[in-house]
Protein backbone atom coordinates (compact mmCIF):
# COMPACT_ATOMS: atom_id res chain seq x y z
CA UNK A 1 0.00 0.00 0.00
CA UNK A 2 2.98 2.11 0.76
CA UNK A 3 4.59 2.00 -2.72
CA UNK A 4 0.91 2.27 -4.52
CA UNK A 5 0.09 6.02 -2.05
CA UNK A 6 3.52 7.17 -3.09
CA UNK A 7 2.63 6.93 -6.68
CA UNK A 8 -0.47 8.38 -5.83
CA UNK A 9 0.82 11.76 -3.95
CA UNK A 10 -1.32 14.68 -4.44
CA UNK A 11 1.59 16.87 -3.92
CA UNK A 12 3.72 15.64 -6.14
CA UNK A 13 0.75 15.16 -8.95
CA UNK A 14 0.89 18.98 -8.48
CA UNK A 15 3.94 19.76 -9.00
CA UNK A 16 4.48 17.26 -12.08
CA UNK A 17 1.10 19.50 -13.57
CA UNK A 18 3.07 22.43 -13.13
CA UNK A 19 6.34 21.20 -14.17
CA UNK A 20 4.29 20.00 -17.62
CA UNK A 21 2.55 23.43 -18.04
CA UNK A 22 5.60 25.21 -17.99
CA UNK A 23 7.25 22.59 -20.40
CA UNK A 24 4.47 23.00 -23.13
CA UNK A 25 4.96 24.96 -25.79
CA UNK A 26 1.65 27.31 -26.52
CA UNK A 27 1.59 26.99 -30.30
CA UNK A 28 2.04 23.30 -30.59
CA UNK A 29 -0.68 20.48 -30.50
CA UNK A 30 1.29 17.52 -29.01
CA UNK A 31 -0.55 14.06 -29.59
CA UNK A 32 0.75 10.89 -27.56
CA UNK A 33 -0.71 7.23 -27.88
CA UNK A 34 -1.01 5.51 -24.99
CA UNK A 35 -0.21 1.61 -26.55
CA UNK A 36 -1.47 -0.42 -23.34
CA UNK A 37 -5.43 -0.58 -22.20
CA UNK A 38 -4.12 -0.74 -18.99
CA UNK A 39 -3.27 2.52 -19.22
CA UNK A 40 -6.50 3.46 -21.27
CA UNK A 41 -7.96 2.98 -18.11
CA UNK A 42 -5.74 4.96 -15.72
CA UNK A 43 -5.66 7.73 -17.30
CA UNK A 44 -9.64 7.77 -17.68
CA UNK A 45 -9.71 6.52 -14.26
CA UNK A 46 -7.67 8.96 -12.13
CA UNK A 47 -8.69 11.89 -14.33
CA UNK A 48 -5.46 12.71 -16.71
CA UNK A 49 -7.34 13.85 -19.66
CA UNK A 50 -8.60 16.56 -17.29
CA UNK A 51 -4.89 17.61 -15.59
CA UNK A 52 -3.60 17.92 -18.88
CA UNK A 53 -3.01 21.49 -20.59
CA UNK A 54 -5.81 21.76 -23.56
CA UNK A 55 -2.85 21.46 -26.35
CA UNK A 56 -1.92 17.63 -24.68
CA UNK A 57 -4.19 15.44 -25.99
CA UNK A 58 -3.80 11.70 -25.03
CA UNK A 59 -4.86 8.84 -27.91
CA UNK A 60 -5.98 5.53 -27.06
CA UNK A 61 -4.52 2.82 -29.26
CA UNK A 62 -4.46 -1.03 -30.23
CA UNK A 63 -3.37 -2.18 -26.78
CA UNK A 64 -6.31 -4.62 -25.45
CA UNK A 65 -6.00 -7.88 -26.69
CA UNK A 66 -9.65 -8.76 -26.64
CA UNK A 67 -10.54 -5.37 -28.50
CA UNK A 68 -8.28 -6.14 -31.11
CA UNK A 69 -8.88 -9.83 -31.84
CA UNK A 70 -10.91 -10.18 -34.92
CA UNK A 71 -14.59 -10.69 -35.15
CA UNK A 72 -13.96 -13.40 -37.54
CA UNK A 73 -11.98 -15.49 -34.83
CA UNK A 74 -14.67 -14.46 -32.18
CA UNK A 75 -17.61 -15.82 -34.84
CA UNK A 76 -15.12 -18.85 -35.30
CA UNK A 77 -14.85 -19.79 -31.58
CA UNK A 78 -18.70 -19.63 -31.49
CA UNK A 79 -18.77 -22.05 -34.20
CA UNK A 80 -16.47 -24.52 -32.71
CA UNK A 81 -18.04 -24.32 -29.59
CA UNK A 82 -21.57 -25.26 -31.09
CA UNK A 83 -20.22 -27.79 -33.63
CA UNK A 84 -17.99 -30.12 -31.51
CA UNK A 85 -19.13 -29.02 -27.38
CA UNK A 86 -15.79 -29.48 -25.91
CA UNK A 87 -15.05 -27.55 -22.65
CA UNK A 88 -13.50 -24.21 -23.14
CA UNK A 89 -10.85 -22.58 -20.82
CA UNK A 90 -11.11 -18.92 -20.90
CA UNK A 91 -10.47 -15.72 -19.34
CA UNK A 92 -13.16 -13.62 -17.92
CA UNK A 93 -12.46 -10.72 -20.25
CA UNK A 94 -13.58 -12.74 -23.02
CA UNK A 95 -16.87 -13.50 -21.58
CA UNK A 96 -18.96 -11.19 -22.63
CA UNK A 97 -17.44 -10.10 -26.11
CA UNK A 98 -20.23 -10.37 -28.51
CA UNK A 99 -20.34 -12.40 -31.95
CA UNK A 100 -22.10 -10.87 -34.71
CA UNK A 101 -24.86 -12.99 -34.14
CA UNK A 102 -25.52 -11.38 -30.67
CA UNK A 103 -23.43 -14.32 -29.19
CA UNK A 104 -21.50 -14.67 -26.27
CA UNK A 105 -19.34 -17.27 -24.12
CA UNK A 106 -21.78 -16.28 -21.00
CA UNK A 107 -24.70 -16.81 -23.26
CA UNK A 108 -23.21 -20.53 -24.30
CA UNK A 109 -22.86 -21.58 -20.98
CA UNK A 110 -26.57 -20.61 -19.92
CA UNK A 111 -27.67 -23.02 -23.06
CA UNK A 112 -25.33 -25.90 -21.70
CA UNK A 113 -22.33 -25.24 -22.90
CA UNK A 114 -19.02 -25.75 -20.91
CA UNK A 115 -17.56 -22.55 -20.45
CA UNK A 116 -14.99 -22.58 -17.64
CA UNK A 117 -12.97 -19.51 -16.69
CA UNK A 118 -9.53 -19.67 -15.63
CA UNK A 119 -6.93 -17.74 -14.29
CA UNK A 120 -3.94 -18.84 -15.80
CA UNK A 121 -3.44 -21.29 -18.83
CA UNK A 122 -1.78 -24.02 -16.36
CA UNK A 123 -5.38 -24.33 -14.86
CA UNK A 124 -6.33 -26.01 -18.05
CA UNK A 125 -3.88 -28.71 -17.15
CA UNK A 126 -5.68 -29.73 -13.62
CA UNK A 127 -8.77 -29.71 -15.84
CA UNK A 128 -7.46 -32.33 -18.59
CA UNK A 129 -6.43 -34.34 -16.58
CA UNK A 130 -9.94 -34.55 -15.18
CA UNK A 131 -11.34 -34.53 -18.10
CA UNK A 132 -9.56 -37.28 -20.28
CA UNK A 133 -12.49 -38.53 -22.09
CA UNK A 134 -13.34 -34.64 -23.53
CA UNK A 135 -11.59 -32.15 -25.92
CA UNK A 136 -10.35 -29.38 -23.75
CA UNK A 137 -10.03 -25.94 -25.94
CA UNK A 138 -8.35 -22.89 -24.61
CA UNK A 139 -8.32 -19.33 -25.66
CA UNK A 140 -5.02 -18.00 -25.93
CA UNK A 141 -4.98 -14.43 -26.85
CA UNK A 142 -3.06 -11.53 -25.50
CA UNK A 143 0.45 -9.92 -26.61
CA UNK A 144 3.71 -10.48 -25.10
CA UNK A 145 2.34 -10.41 -21.44
CA UNK A 146 0.26 -12.87 -21.62
CA UNK A 147 1.82 -15.20 -24.42
CA UNK A 148 4.67 -17.19 -22.36
CA UNK A 149 2.06 -18.97 -20.30
CA UNK A 150 0.77 -20.33 -23.02
CA UNK A 151 3.82 -21.00 -24.45
CA UNK A 152 4.41 -23.14 -21.11
CA UNK A 153 1.12 -24.51 -21.57
CA UNK A 154 2.08 -26.20 -24.50
CA UNK A 155 5.73 -27.44 -23.05
CA UNK A 156 3.51 -29.32 -20.09
CA UNK A 157 1.19 -30.58 -22.35
CA UNK A 158 4.13 -32.44 -24.30
CA UNK A 159 5.82 -33.18 -21.21
CA UNK A 160 2.90 -35.27 -19.52
CA UNK A 161 1.51 -36.39 -23.02
CA UNK A 162 -1.92 -34.85 -22.59
CA UNK A 163 -3.21 -35.22 -25.63
CA UNK A 164 -6.76 -33.65 -24.80
CA UNK A 165 -6.28 -29.60 -24.70
CA UNK A 166 -5.29 -27.83 -27.88
CA UNK A 167 -5.16 -23.57 -28.38
CA UNK A 168 -7.23 -21.70 -30.25
CA UNK A 169 -4.44 -18.92 -30.83
CA UNK A 170 -5.18 -15.42 -30.98
CA UNK A 171 -2.36 -13.88 -29.40
CA UNK A 172 -0.51 -10.58 -31.37
CA UNK A 173 2.57 -9.21 -30.73
CA UNK A 174 3.44 -5.61 -30.29
CA UNK A 175 6.54 -4.28 -32.29
CA UNK A 176 5.02 -4.49 -36.17
CA UNK A 177 1.63 -3.22 -35.25
CA UNK A 178 3.60 0.21 -33.71
CA UNK A 179 5.72 0.39 -36.72
CA UNK A 180 2.62 -0.01 -38.83
CA UNK A 181 0.72 3.15 -36.74
CA UNK A 182 4.01 5.29 -37.05
CA UNK A 183 4.73 4.95 -40.39
CA UNK A 184 1.13 4.57 -42.26
CA UNK A 185 0.65 8.13 -40.10
CA UNK A 186 -2.95 6.87 -39.83
CA UNK A 187 -3.75 8.94 -36.68
CA UNK A 188 -1.39 12.20 -36.30
CA UNK A 189 1.02 11.48 -32.76
CA UNK A 190 4.32 12.69 -31.68
CA UNK A 191 5.21 9.90 -29.66
CA UNK A 192 4.22 6.75 -27.85
CA UNK A 193 3.61 6.09 -24.33
CA UNK A 194 4.83 2.49 -24.18
CA UNK A 195 3.23 -0.35 -22.59
CA UNK A 196 4.40 -1.01 -19.42
CA UNK A 197 2.98 -4.67 -19.07
CA UNK A 198 4.58 -5.85 -22.42
CA UNK A 199 7.90 -3.90 -22.01
CA UNK A 200 8.26 -6.06 -18.83
CA UNK A 201 9.11 -9.08 -20.92
CA UNK A 202 10.61 -7.44 -24.75
CA UNK A 203 12.65 -4.74 -23.01
CA UNK A 204 12.97 -1.38 -24.56
CA UNK A 205 14.62 -2.37 -27.71
CA UNK A 206 10.97 -2.97 -28.70
CA UNK A 207 10.55 1.00 -29.74
CA UNK A 208 14.13 1.50 -31.17
CA UNK A 209 12.69 1.35 -34.84
CA UNK A 210 9.69 4.05 -33.40
CA UNK A 211 12.25 6.70 -32.01
CA UNK A 212 14.12 6.35 -35.38
CA UNK A 213 11.35 7.15 -37.13
CA UNK A 214 11.03 10.10 -35.09
CA UNK A 215 8.72 9.84 -32.33
CA UNK A 216 9.14 10.00 -28.86
CA UNK A 217 8.77 6.97 -26.99
CA UNK A 218 8.75 6.21 -22.51
CA UNK A 219 7.76 3.17 -20.61
CA UNK A 220 5.50 4.29 -17.76
CA UNK A 221 3.84 2.30 -15.29
CA UNK A 222 0.11 2.72 -14.20
CA UNK A 223 -0.08 5.19 -10.85
CA UNK A 224 -0.54 8.96 -11.73
CA UNK A 225 2.88 10.02 -11.14
CA UNK A 226 4.03 7.17 -13.44
CA UNK A 227 1.68 8.60 -16.16
CA UNK A 228 2.28 12.09 -15.46
CA UNK A 229 5.88 11.84 -15.76
CA UNK A 230 5.90 10.01 -18.84
CA UNK A 231 3.74 12.85 -20.06
CA UNK A 232 6.28 14.97 -19.16
CA UNK A 233 9.37 13.24 -20.81
CA UNK A 234 7.61 12.60 -23.70
CA UNK A 235 6.94 16.87 -24.06
CA UNK A 236 10.40 16.89 -23.43
CA UNK A 237 11.81 14.73 -26.15
CA UNK A 238 9.20 16.46 -28.45
CA UNK A 239 10.64 19.49 -27.52
CA UNK A 240 14.89 18.99 -27.63
CA UNK A 241 13.66 16.73 -30.89
CA UNK A 242 15.98 14.27 -29.21
CA UNK A 243 14.21 11.25 -29.18
CA UNK A 244 15.11 7.76 -27.35
CA UNK A 245 13.55 5.13 -25.37
CA UNK A 246 13.04 6.80 -22.04
CA UNK A 247 12.88 4.06 -19.76
CA UNK A 248 10.70 5.40 -16.81
CA UNK A 249 9.37 2.36 -14.88
CA UNK A 250 12.70 0.77 -14.01
CA UNK A 251 11.47 -0.63 -10.57
CA UNK A 252 9.77 -3.28 -12.96
CA UNK A 253 11.23 -3.03 -16.79
CA UNK A 254 14.58 -4.34 -17.05
CA UNK A 255 16.19 -3.06 -20.66
CA UNK A 256 16.85 -6.58 -22.12
CA UNK A 257 13.00 -7.84 -20.66
CA UNK A 258 12.51 -11.23 -19.48
CA UNK A 259 14.97 -13.62 -21.52
CA UNK A 260 13.52 -16.80 -20.71
CA UNK A 261 10.10 -15.39 -21.16
CA UNK A 262 10.80 -14.69 -24.41
CA UNK A 263 12.94 -17.71 -25.48
CA UNK A 264 9.95 -19.72 -24.25
CA UNK A 265 7.61 -18.00 -26.33
CA UNK A 266 9.54 -18.13 -29.52
CA UNK A 267 10.50 -21.76 -28.60
CA UNK A 268 6.37 -22.56 -29.17
CA UNK A 269 5.53 -20.12 -31.29
CA UNK A 270 6.29 -18.58 -34.66
CA UNK A 271 5.42 -15.02 -36.19
CA UNK A 272 2.61 -14.97 -38.16
CA UNK A 273 0.59 -12.24 -40.59
CA UNK A 274 -2.60 -11.15 -37.95
CA UNK A 275 -5.72 -9.32 -38.78
CA UNK A 276 -6.22 -6.55 -36.22
CA UNK A 277 -9.43 -5.20 -35.39
CA UNK A 278 -10.52 -2.37 -37.88
CA UNK A 279 -6.64 -2.33 -39.25
CA UNK A 280 -6.47 -5.51 -41.63
CA UNK A 281 -3.70 -7.70 -41.99
CA UNK A 282 -0.21 -6.91 -40.06
CA UNK A 283 2.57 -8.64 -41.47
CA UNK A 284 3.97 -10.65 -38.63
CA UNK A 285 2.44 -8.99 -36.16
CA UNK A 286 0.35 -12.26 -34.99
CA UNK A 287 1.71 -16.10 -33.39
CA UNK A 288 0.37 -19.39 -34.64
CA UNK A 289 1.86 -22.56 -32.93
CA UNK A 290 5.57 -24.06 -34.07
CA UNK A 291 4.56 -27.32 -37.00
CA UNK A 292 6.62 -29.21 -33.87
CA UNK A 293 3.49 -28.14 -31.79
CA UNK A 294 0.49 -28.40 -34.60
CA UNK A 295 -1.15 -30.97 -32.53
CA UNK A 296 -1.99 -28.50 -30.00
CA UNK A 297 -3.53 -26.33 -32.69
CA UNK A 298 -7.62 -26.08 -32.12
CA UNK A 299 -8.29 -24.48 -35.23
CA UNK A 300 -6.75 -27.18 -37.18
CA UNK A 301 -7.93 -29.80 -34.85
CA UNK A 302 -11.68 -29.05 -35.28
CA UNK A 303 -11.40 -27.86 -38.99
CA UNK A 304 -12.43 -24.32 -38.03
CA UNK A 305 -12.90 -21.52 -40.71
CA UNK A 306 -11.80 -18.03 -39.71
CA UNK A 307 -13.91 -15.20 -41.95
CA UNK A 308 -11.95 -12.04 -40.95
CA UNK A 309 -14.58 -10.00 -43.08
CA UNK A 310 -17.01 -10.63 -40.36
CA UNK A 311 -18.04 -7.71 -38.53
CA UNK A 312 -20.50 -6.17 -36.05
CA UNK A 313 -22.98 -3.57 -37.40
CA UNK A 314 -22.86 -0.17 -36.55
CA UNK A 315 -19.72 -0.67 -33.85
CA UNK A 316 -16.83 1.85 -34.79
CA UNK A 317 -14.28 -0.33 -32.43
CA UNK A 318 -11.99 -0.03 -35.05
CA UNK A 319 -11.56 3.43 -35.46
CA UNK A 320 -11.89 4.00 -31.68
CA UNK A 321 -8.95 1.40 -31.54
CA UNK A 322 -7.02 3.61 -33.62
CA UNK A 323 -7.69 6.90 -32.33
CA UNK A 324 -9.38 8.28 -35.15
CA UNK A 325 -12.47 8.70 -32.63
CA UNK A 326 -13.68 9.14 -29.14
CA UNK A 327 -15.64 6.35 -28.19
CA UNK A 328 -18.55 9.26 -28.02
CA UNK A 329 -18.24 9.82 -31.39
CA UNK A 330 -20.00 6.65 -31.56
CA UNK A 331 -22.97 6.71 -32.12
CA UNK A 332 -24.34 3.62 -30.21
CA UNK A 333 -22.29 4.90 -27.52
CA UNK A 334 -24.05 4.61 -24.23
CA UNK A 335 -27.70 4.52 -24.84
CA UNK A 336 -27.68 1.31 -27.18
CA UNK A 337 -24.09 0.23 -26.37
CA UNK A 338 -23.02 -0.05 -22.69
CA UNK A 339 -21.34 -2.52 -20.42
CA UNK A 340 -25.05 -4.40 -19.89
CA UNK A 341 -25.15 -4.36 -23.23
CA UNK A 342 -22.54 -4.30 -25.21
CA UNK A 343 -21.99 -4.24 -29.08
CA UNK A 344 -18.75 -4.01 -29.41
CA UNK A 345 -15.49 -5.81 -27.56
CA UNK A 346 -13.96 -2.29 -26.51
CA UNK A 347 -17.44 -1.68 -24.43
CA UNK A 348 -16.32 -5.21 -22.79
CA UNK A 349 -13.00 -5.80 -21.72
CA UNK A 350 -11.60 -4.45 -18.86
CA UNK A 351 -8.87 -2.70 -20.99
CA UNK A 352 -11.54 -1.75 -23.22
CA UNK A 353 -11.48 2.20 -24.36
CA UNK A 354 -15.45 2.29 -24.63
CA UNK A 355 -15.22 0.85 -21.20
CA UNK A 356 -13.12 3.33 -19.87
CA UNK A 357 -14.98 6.27 -21.02
CA UNK A 358 -18.71 4.96 -20.30
CA UNK A 359 -17.19 4.16 -16.23
CA UNK A 360 -15.10 7.32 -15.96
CA UNK A 361 -15.52 9.79 -18.76
CA UNK A 362 -19.09 10.40 -19.44
CA UNK A 363 -20.43 13.56 -20.32
CA UNK A 364 -23.22 13.81 -17.73
FE1 LIG B 1 -18.34 -0.40 -30.63
FE2 LIG B 1 -19.89 0.19 -28.54
FE3 LIG B 1 -17.53 1.32 -28.73
FE4 LIG B 1 -19.47 1.99 -30.42
S1 LIG B 1 -19.44 2.34 -28.23
S2 LIG B 1 -17.33 1.58 -30.93
S3 LIG B 1 -20.54 0.04 -30.64
S4 LIG B 1 -17.92 -0.86 -28.47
Amino acid sequence: MKMISEFRNLGKVKLLIKKINGLVKKDKIYRFMEVCGTHTMSISKFGIRSLLPENVELISGPGCPVCVTSQGEIDAVFDLIKENKPIIATYGDLLKVPGSSGDNLLKLKSLGYDIRTVFSPLDVIKMAKQNRDKSIVFLSIGFETTTPPSAALVKVLENETIDNVYLFVMNKTMPNILEFIAKQKIVKIDGFLCPGHVSVITGESLYLPLVDNGFACVITGFEPIDILLGIYKLIKQVNDGNYFVDNAYKRVVKSDGNKKALELMHEVFEESDSYWRGIGIVKDSGLKLREKYDRFDAVKKFNVFVDHKSEIKGCRCGEVLLGLIKPYECGLFENVCNPENPVGPCMVSSEGTCAAYYKYERKR
